[in-house]
């Protein structure tokens, strides 16, 4: 089963995506992982990705295909793969195809976790710290046993990381939905897209994502 699994930040990509390869014994390979792992073998394409980001720049498609190319090419992934953080872009998902076709692979199934996104900004937009010791905690998911004081350390001043703040998450979100969109009309054309209500507790999304797969 060859699989991409798409969603929003804060929809529960990464808690699925964990679930789905305990279950089904299939690599999950997202691009960060491939980038760590050419650049730590240093392959070629490893060595030329690493010349870009030590310059801050982002690495060019060519490079960061030819870096997924060698990793689908891989053995593990004979039973099939769980892709994470890429597509990125409709050019990338375009040369997926042709990447995929060269190794006589194709993919089986989009799944997409929708989550509305006044829920996705209330997940994002949730966490705090506790600004004597660091320790984070989140409004909903991890609130403070006791209000107003740190589990940790007792302190009872806490602040908000600028990646956390609402403007910040609306913008993120912003621009994941205009990068997405082409991507999920790309796959729904094809009949590969599989959307899921995303906006229900864990276990209730990984039936639908089971059902799926099964
Ligand atoms: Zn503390």
């Amino acid at each position: 089963m060859n699989l991409i699994l798409m969603g929003l930040p804060g929809a529960g990509k990464g808690t699925q995506a964990e679930k789905i390869i305990a279950e089904y014994q299939i690599p999950q390979i997202s691009t960060g992982d491939m980038f760590r792992a050419a650049i730590a073998n240093q392959t070629a394409l490893g060595l030329k990705a690493k010349e870009y980001m030590d310059r801050g720049d982002l690495v060019p498609d060519e490079v960061t295909n030819g870096i997924v190319k060698e990793r689908l090419a891989q053995d593990d992934t004979k039973n099939g793969f769980l892709l994470d953080g890429f597509p990125r872009t409709l050019d990338q998902a375009k040369a997926l195809d042709e990447m995929l076709a060269d190794l006589g692979k194709k993919i089986d199934a989009v799944i997409d976790i929708n989550v509305p996104e006044e829920v996705l900004v209330e997940r994002l937009t949730g966490r705090y710290m506790c600004r004597s010791c660091g320790a984070s905690f989140h409004k909903v998911f991890k609130p403070t046993k006791v209000e107003g004081t740190c589990d940790r350390c007792g302190g009872h001043e806490f602040y908000q990381r600028d990646d956390d703040k609402p403007e910040t998450v609306k913008n993120r979100l912003a621009v994941n939905i205009k990068n997405s969109e082409p991507i999920l009309a790309y796959y729904k054309e094809q009949g590969l897209l599989k959307s899921i209500d995303g906006n229900r507790d864990i276990d209730a999304v990984f039936k639908d994502v089971q059902a799926i797969i099964d």
